[in-house]
Parts: structure tokens; sequence; C-alpha cells
């Protein structure tokens, strides 16, 4: 049986992976990568923060300041309903359009479901309608910002192990558990 890499709990069933380890779950993985991120030095995370942050944007090549942007979206058919908060690493310019984009596409698609449709699609829209009045550009990167570089960059070490150990060489996967 396989153990999860953070919680050391049985993974009965499917799992998420990253580079060599296994986690049991979506939080689990989001946690391990977060104890594993610890291990970046403290000057070399800042650097990255401040390069995005600074950086132009990747979605439309602006300008930034490029943070990370939240906006909630909604979908239904008949009986089953999609709702998920969604985040990208944009400019404000770019956040506010997803916001505004994902409020068109739950009020035409988030209806279509019986309960969940029409209880989580106004929902939506509210969310997205209250981010579009408060969000402004930041004057320095965020706290999510930052945990959710740090969270990539993790990942990106645990692929590094993982090709290491494919072409032989020893693995640095320390285990994360703390
Ligand atoms: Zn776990
Ligand atoms: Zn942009």
């Amino acid at each position: 049986m396989a153990k999860c890499d953070y919680c050391r709990g049985s993974i009965w069933f499917g799992g998420e992976r990253e580079g060599n380890l296994r986690f049991c779950s979506r939080d689990c993985r989001q946690n391990g990568l977060l104890a594993l991120s610890a291990q970046v030095p403290e000057d070399q995370m800042r650097r990255i923060v401040d390069d995005v942050y600074r950086g132009e944007c990747p979605k439309c090549r602006g300008p930034g300041p490029v943070d990370l942007q939240t906006h909630y979206t909604v979908w239904s058919a008949l009986v089953m309903t999609s709702y998920a908060t969604r985040t990208q690493i944009a400019c404000h310019g770019c956040g506010q359009k997803s916001r505004a984009l994902s409020s068109v596409g739950a009020l035409f698609l988030g209806w279509w479901g019986i309960p969940w449709g029409l209880i989580m699609t106004p929902v939506q829209i509210i969310r997205n309608i209250h981010g579009l009045m408060s969000a402004k550009p930041t004057d320095r990167p965020s706290a999510s910002l930052e945990s959710a570089l740090r969270k990539a960059v993790a990942a990106d070490l645990l692929r590094q192990d993982a090709e290491a150990a494919r072409v032989g060489a020893p693995a640095g996967n320390a285990p994360i558990v703390s």
C-alpha cells in the first residue's frame, strides 16, 4: 500500500503525484510542497517573487505588477454543477478580465443544474463582482503570490529530483514530514 509522503496515511485510490512523491489528497500535496519549499533559501525565494512581481504579465505581455489573480467559475449540466475558485499569475487588467468573463460565463452556463446551479451561480457571480470592485493593483507582492510561487519552486525541485533519479544520479528526496 502506498503511503502519503506528507501525512503518512495509506493511499487507497488515486492520490496525487509530484516528482517521486505521492500524496493522498490535494491538500497533502499542497502542504507537502509548502513544507518542502521551506528548504529554499529565503533570499533566493525573495528574488524569485520580486522577479515575477516586477516582470511582464505572462498572459498579455503587458507591464506588471504581476500578482496572483482569483476568479470564480461555475457551469452546470442537468444534475451536475461544477464550480471552482481559480487562480492565475497575471496583471491586474488580466485578472479583471477573467473575473468579468467568468461572471458572463456563469450567467449563461451556471444555472442549468438543480439544485447547485441555482445556488452557486449567484454566489460565484457575486464573488467575481466583489473582486472586480475591490481588487486593486498591489504595491508589493501579496502573500498568496509568494505561497503560490513557493509551491511552484518546490514542485520544480521535485521534478529535478525525479529526473536525476531516472538518469541514475542519487536522488536528494528528503522526507518532508516534520
Ligand atoms: Zn496525506
Ligand atoms: Zn496581463
